[in-house]
């Protein structure tokens, strides 16, 4: 099986980390279940300035290798590998970190498991001429059987792959989308994740 599985918030609790810097850089108080929308300048109130410097911040490699691994992720993924099965992350992070999130996985025991950045969010702006390792059309030639994503914003990435099994790990800000199709199943944890994608 070749598995695409998204970084922030499925592999690690990037949002969780978000809650406190949005506290420490702005006194904004937006716990985790009231991060609502996955635009963060909706959801902690943030002017354009004011969001730029949350994300620089939010990108800098000791922030990045601070954020806490989402329990059990580690364990499927490599489950996963030792059963032969191809996995890759896709991150919509920029490749300025990739350094840092290839360190975070390599600390996290995911040395085996390869790292692409794809622009996703077309945020790409907040660290000025950012690069990502994945083209779309290189992307685009990649297939997939089972992919795990929290955003919404990241679906459009998937159409191209009808017969595609997508994972949505639950989420506050995916709580209210619809789901493009049947393929879709909101999961709630890696310990579901291992259940459906052995079944
Ligand atoms: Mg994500």
């Amino acid at each position: 099986m070749k598995i695409y599985v998204d970084f922030d918030d499925c592999l690690c609790e990037t949002a969780r980390a978000f809650s406190k810097l949005g506290m420490e850089m702005f006194g904004r108080n937006v716990p985790y279940e009231d991060i609502r929308f996955f635009e963060l300048d909706k959801s902690f109130r943030l002017n354009d300035e004011q969001f730029e410097q949350f994300m620089i911040r939010g990108h800098q490699p000791d922030v990045l290798l601070s954020y806490e691994e989402t329990p059990g992720a580690s364990s499927v993924i490599n489950e996963w590998l030792s059963c032969g099965h191809d996995v890759s992350v896709i991150t919509g992070r920029p490749f300025s970190a990739y350094e840092p999130s290839r360190e975070w996985l390599d600390r996290h025991g995911l040395e085996h498991v390869k790292l692409f950045c794809l622009n996703k969010y077309g945020r790409d702006s907040f660290i000025k001429n950012s690069d990502f390792s994945l083209e779309p059309e290189d992307y685009y030639r990649m297939k997939f059987d089972l992919a795990v994503e929290d955003s919404p914003k990241a679906f459009p990435f998937f159409t191209h792959l009808p017969s595609l099994r997508v994972l949505v790990f639950d989420r506050p800000w995916n709580w209210d989308c619809t789901f493009p199709n049947e393929n879709y199943t909101r999961v709630f944890s890696w310990e579901s994740i291992r259940r459906i994608a052995g079944s």
